[in-house]
């Protein structure tokens, strides 16, 4: 085996963006700075957000537990979700002081299914969680129909989705709250990171202060009869800041995105085209609706029966042959804490349980080359074909 190990996912990271990181450690302010306030301006403007309302963090995951801890959730509150996601998105759920209640996904998009959606509502509800998987926009609105009717927020887990557009709109740009991934393997990179954009000026300011230690200089300043070094703290806020490092990364990648989605789609649709009459594959499909996906992961379910094979076997014959592959993901509702503490069980969502058996994630980065592909479609017809 003389070929190099081909990865799944690999952050694309230029000079520019080393220069800028190396320039930040020479300036001497690694913490939260002026990177920091650039790279928010900068996202605000492409996310068509004021940059009060545009804020980034540490990671998605402390995006999407302050922005649901916002929400003041008393004892009993649900949140409906999906369960073909990251473990975070109903993390988050269960740290807010709310119950995850998930509901089953579409086969085609893996999207929540937003006609089950309805059904699940009770009196107990106040918000949805709806993922856009893997760069595919959510129905977003039937999502804010129902918001509207039930009066419900709505907290978009966009970690996948940077850059992508439900009809013509960048999410991100419309709605009520959106939380999104600077993970190394995600669509653009912090190095860890993630970002929050609300139109919600409460949250916010909630955000703000309590990704700080829950210390406020404004209300401070406000009080104070002279600017100080003094300031107030008024909740027992987190340690959730992003550091100019991370932000002199997120800049450069922010710069680059387009490319990288253009990149990335190229890719995507040569595998369609390439996988074409493969019956032991099925393919994701996209929406009826206009959209623009950012291709995070190119995700098909392994049709396990015309395959002969399971998914984890597959996996393991792709890293026999020198290639990586990943899982997004295993569903939710069968990881052993929501099993004991909520009573979820197999069974309880079909769909769900079909792409948890049987989809796998393939190499998909911006650098990576049609030969790299191809080496990655050869294994494949080799795994099925003998
Ligand atoms: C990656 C991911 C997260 C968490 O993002 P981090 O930045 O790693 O905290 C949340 N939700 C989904 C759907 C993700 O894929």
């Amino acid at each position: 085996m003389s070929e190099q190990f081909l990865p799944f996912s690999k952050p694309c990271i230029d000079q520019a963006t080393i220069d800028e990181v190396v320039e930040c450690l020479r300036s001497g302010w690694l913490a939260t700075g002026p990177r920091v306030k650039r790279f928010e301006s900068d996202l605000a403007k492409y996310f068509k957000k004021e940059v009060s309302n545009t804020l980034v963090l540490t990671s998605a995951t402390a995006g999407l537990q302050l922005a649901l801890q916002s929400l003041n959730f008393q004892p009993g509150d649900e949140v409906i979700t999906t369960s073909i996601t990251f473990a975070a998105s109903a993390n988050t759920i269960v740290q807010a002081g709310a119950k995850p209640v998930f509901v089953d996904v579409e086969l085609e998009t893996r999207n929540i299914d937003i006609r089950k959606v309805e059904k699940a509502i009770t009196a107990k509800t106040k918000a949805i969680l709806p993922v856009h998987f893997a760069g595919v926009p959510v129905d977003l609105d039937a999502v804010y129909a129902l918001a509207k009717k039930y009066n419900l927020r709505v907290i978009e887990d966009a970690a996948h989705a940077v850059g992508s557009f439900y009809k013509d709109k960048i999410i991100g740009s419309f709605g009520d709250t959106q939380v999104f991934s600077f993970h190394p393997n995600k669509v653009m990179t912090s190095g860890e990171g993630g970002a929050v954009t609300t139109s919600d000026a409460n949250m916010a300011k909630f955000i703000s202060v309590m990704r700080f230690h829950g210390i406020d200089r404004e209300a401070w300043n406000r009080n104070a009869k002279e600017g100080s070094q003094h300031y107030d703290v008024i909740a027992a806020g987190y340690k959730y800041n992003m550091m100019d490092i991370q932000a002199a990364l997120g800049i450069h990648q922010l710069a680059h995105l387009e490319e990288f989605i253009a990149k990335r789609t190229k890719l995507a649709l040569r595998y369609n085209e390439l996988f074409a009459g493969w019956e032991e594959l099925m393919l994701p499909q996209n929406p009826d609706y206009s959209s623009r996906n950012s291709w995070y992961i190119y995700a098909p379910l392994i049709n396990i029966e015309k395959a002969k094979i399971t998914r984890d076997e597959f996996m393991q014959k792709m890293k026999e042959q020198n290639i990586g592959t990943g899982l997004h993901y295993e569903a939710v509702h069968l990881y052993s804490f929501y099993q004991k503490t909520y009573g979820y069980k197999r069974g309880d969502f079909s769909n769900a349980e079909i792409i948890s058996d049987r989809i796998v994630s393939l190499p998909l980065f911006p650098d990576m080359t049609f030969a790299d592909q191809d080496r990655v479609v050869t294994a494949m017809r080799k795994i099925f074909k003998g």
